[in-house]
């Protein structure tokens, strides 16, 4: 029996677009390279879309996402399909649309890229398209049509997925040169017919749906906002011939957008029931449902790696058939944020294998769910039954079990996330022990990350090199950036990082309850895929983790050197969580690991420990009303992290940003004797509000933008300083760059560091 359009069905919003072994990575980055023909990058790019969408229909999938791939990010073919092209790219894209394409996206020698920022709370970036009062928007559905027209002609159901005209304009900023008060949401007029005639023309091609993906829905919106989306949708809706319009809400719960939406005249509506989104089921009940339209249903976490629940996915799929005019079964969101395929990790335990759940398992998830909904559960019942087994062996698992490490969580108080001191009395103590100069300078704590040590780890891993000869190379270079911090004059050194991969892997590595992946690539953005840790399990550390490295720098030096971690949210926030206890009980689990280390450090002898929180701000809740609680347990695990210190033991922290807004309250619950950030670009912005905050401790605005080659002089890194001295008196400023220098070469970064201890001197001497 065909299924008709009103049986249930598994539909998916995106997938990723790497192929196995990321061979679009390899064609784009041989396109860059002049080895690769734009012909043959655009043949192995409709292979991939080939590929995933055989394995979507073979796995039952009845209705492909077209679009949804990209050969650099969708938001920026969204600005290629709307016409909006910044004015300084606008040559490049005329003279050759794929090579001004990039441009766009990577910049070139002579004109910058569009910025770059996260996708809502995910660890995709996308590229901010720049709007201002004189844009001109312009149909383009090039891209959209011939993939929609790829998968028409392979035989497929296909459904075209673009960017939503809200957020769109909500993730626009304002272009260069433009009154940083101008909103693009005022645009929304102009856009509209634009976003027909990209409907138009779809229709025309064959589809019987248009995806329009609304994630800024799920944010706290504005009365007006949500009076732009109601008109927005009423326009397109009333719009005589075009496709059925399917309106993506995901990543949380759709809150007052979902009245508007359910009102809208359009046939379907996508809402996310996964993690704190689980709330639209009650507000969907509430608003009358979704009678006449198409719900789907998002209850499989379409952006963590785990198995699903199925039976509990099956009871919520059952109360949703009552509440809308037909179902179907749905990951959260594009599959786009996690891996590709679980049965390609064959290092991993198979048990724990069967926990996991990527792109390909997910897509089985809601084939089986879509099965179960349609033919009765007795229909799945050998995948139930598997999926059970499954969870039990998870739920009673020795990893995630640990009762020693459960134990000691659970005996934590209040006094242990809590410095025993006062600052004052801690501040003297340090002072009494460090014996710095007014306006110490010091470093973020990476080095130059040089092609000799990739090298030396590409070749540890291949056996090229063994342990002992890998360790002697980190140890030279460790030797050398010490040795030039003191000729440099620094007075709070570094041993410079050289033997971390990556700050958080390099700890996942070493702590028990993480777990790697062989095959786990995600894209970060661009060509760039990064493969996340996995915390697994319960949390502990079996032996010191950086402290050998620690004390191998002290040995050589009569100066301080800084023991160097991560903090646990960014443990968090950059590894594929556990999905089976709360996020503050993960968060606490890898606190007391960390704690261990940070004393460990002292009694190696640390006088100064950084517990780097880059992650802080963003992995705070998308909806407001989540954040105080998300804020409350990050201080906790950072002041549970630290707390087990001597006072005259100096803690630091580092964030790589400067707009702390809504967060400021929280960096001061930190409790960080020293906080490191970036300001260096912003002229110290961050010093006054930090200061008009009364935020009472010691701080290190950057002086150095280490974002760029650029050499700052003396002359530059000495204004910033007094600026910051403006805000915060000399005893409490610190002189250091905005964040870690692995991304630098050595030239510039002895240069610029020369320079920097300069400003420190000539700045101390007018005091
Ligand atoms: N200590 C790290 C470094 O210097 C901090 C990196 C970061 O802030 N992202 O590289
Ligand atoms: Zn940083």
């Amino acid at each position: 029996m065909s299924p008709s359009s009103t049986t249930p069905q598994a539909t998916v919003y995106g997938c990723p677009r790497q192929g196995p072994d990321r061979e679009l990575k390899k064609a784009i980055e041989g396109y860059w390279a002049g080895r690769v023909t734009a012909a043959d990058l655009h043949a192995t790019a409709a292979g991939l879309r080939r590929d995933t969408w055989r394995r979507l229909a073979e796995a039952g999938v009845t209705e492909v996402p077209t679009g949804d791939f990209s050969l650099y990010d969708h938001v920026l073919d969204t600005t290629v399909a709307v016409g909006a092209i910044p004015a300084r790219h606008r040559a490049a894209v005329d003279a050759d649309p794929l090579d001004g394409y990039f441009a766009m996206a990577r910049g070139t020698q002579d004109v910058a890229p569009l910025e770059m920022t996260k996708w809502f709370d995910t660890n995709y970036h996308y590229l901010v398209p720049e709007l201002g009062p004189d844009t001109v928007f312009a149909a383009n559905p090039a891209k959209a049509v011939s993939e929609l027209r790829e998968a028409l002609l392979l035989g497929h159901r296909a459904r075209p997925v673009l960017v939503g005209p809200l957020t769109y304009l909500l993730l626009a900023k304002p272009a260069p040169g433009v009154d940083p008060g101008f909103q693009p949401l005022t645009l929304l007029d102009r856009l509209l017919p634009v976003y027909a005639e990209l409907l138009a023309g779809l229709r025309a091609a064959g589809a019987g749906w248009v995806q329009l993906d609304e994630p800024a829905l799920v944010q706290d919106r504005t009365a007006a906002e949500l009076n732009a989306a109601a008109r927005a949708y009423r326009d397109l809706g009333a719009l005589p011939d075009r496709p059925r319009i399917l309106v993506a809400t995901y990543f949380d719960r759709a809150g007052a957008a979902l009245p508007v939406l359910a009102k809208a005249p359009v046939e379907g509506v996508g809402l996310d029931f996964t993690g704190p989104a689980a709330g639209n089921l009650d507000d969907l009940a509430a608003v009358g449902g979704l009678p006449g339209k198409r719900l789907v249903a998002g209850v499989v976490d379409g952006r963590n790696i785990w198995i699903n629940d199925l039976e509990k996915s099956l009871a919520t799929l059952a109360t949703l058939l009552g509440l809308a005019g037909q179902v179907d079964v749905a990951p959260s969101c594009s599959l786009l944020h996690v891996p590709l395929d679980t049965t390609r990790e064959r290092d991993l335990d198979p048990q724990i294998a069967r926990w996991l759940a990527f792109a390909r398992q997910k897509t089985a998830e809601i084939t089986t769910l879509a099965r179960g909904l349609r033919e009765g559960t007795h229909a799945i019942g050998a995948e139930l039954a598997a999926n059970r087994a499954d969870l039990a062996s998870r739920a009673a698992s020795a990893l995630t079990h640990d009762p020693a490490v459960r134990a000691r969580a659970a005996a934590t108080t209040a006094e242990d996330a809590r410095r025993p001191q006062a600052y004052r009395e801690r501040a003297r103590a340090q002072w009494a022990r460090l014996k710095l100069p007014l306006l110490p300078t010091t470093t973020i704590g990476s080095f130059p990350q040089t092609t000799e040590l990739r090298t030396a780890r590409a070749d540890l891993r291949a056996g090229r090199l063994d342990r002992a000869g890998y360790r002697e190379r980190m140890a030279a270079e460790v030797r050398e950036v010490i040795a030039y911090q003191e000729k440099a004059g620094l007075d709070v050194l570094v041993h410079g990082e050289p033997e971390r991969n990556d700050m958080v892997q390099y700890f996942a590595e070493q702590l028990t309850g993480y777990l790697a992946t062989q095959h786990g690539w995600v894209q970060s953005y661009g060509t760039r895929y990064v493969r996340p840790p996995v915390l697994a399990g319960d949390i502990s550390r079996p032996r010191p983790m950086t402290v050998d490295w620690f004390r191998y720098a002290q040995d050589l030096t009569d100066r301080p050197v800084k023991g160097m971690l991560t903090g646990p949210v960014t443990m968090l926030a950059w590894s594929f969580v556990r999905d089976d206890q709360p996020l503050a009980d993960t968060a606490r689990q890898v606190a007391l690991a960390l704690r261990d280390e940070v004393t460990d450090l002292e009694a190696a002898g640390a006088a100064v420990v950084q517990v780097d929180e880059p992650a802080l701000r963003e992995t705070l809740p998308l909806r407001a009303a989540d954040r105080p609680g998300y804020l409350a347990w990050a201080a906790e695990a950072f002041r549970l992290t630290t707390s087990g210190v001597r006072a005259d033991t100096q803690v630091h922290t580092h964030m790589c940003y400067a707009e702390f807004g809504e967060i400021m309250t929280a960096i001061d619950e930190l409790g960080a004797d020293v906080i490191s950030l970036e300001a260096a670009r912003s002229h110290m912005r961050v010093a006054h509000e930090l200061a008009e905050a009364g935020y009472p401790r010691e701080v290190g605005p950057g002086v150095y933008d280490i974002h760029s080659p650029r050499v700052p002089s003396t002359v530059e890194a000495a204004a910033l300083l007094r600026e910051g001295l403006a805000a915060i008196p000399a005893e409490r400023l610190w002189v250091n760059p905005d964040c870690g220098l692995k991304t630098r070469g050595w030239a510039e970064t002895r240069a610029s560091l020369d320079h920097l201890v300069e400003a420190a001197r000539l700045v101390r001497a007018e005091l």
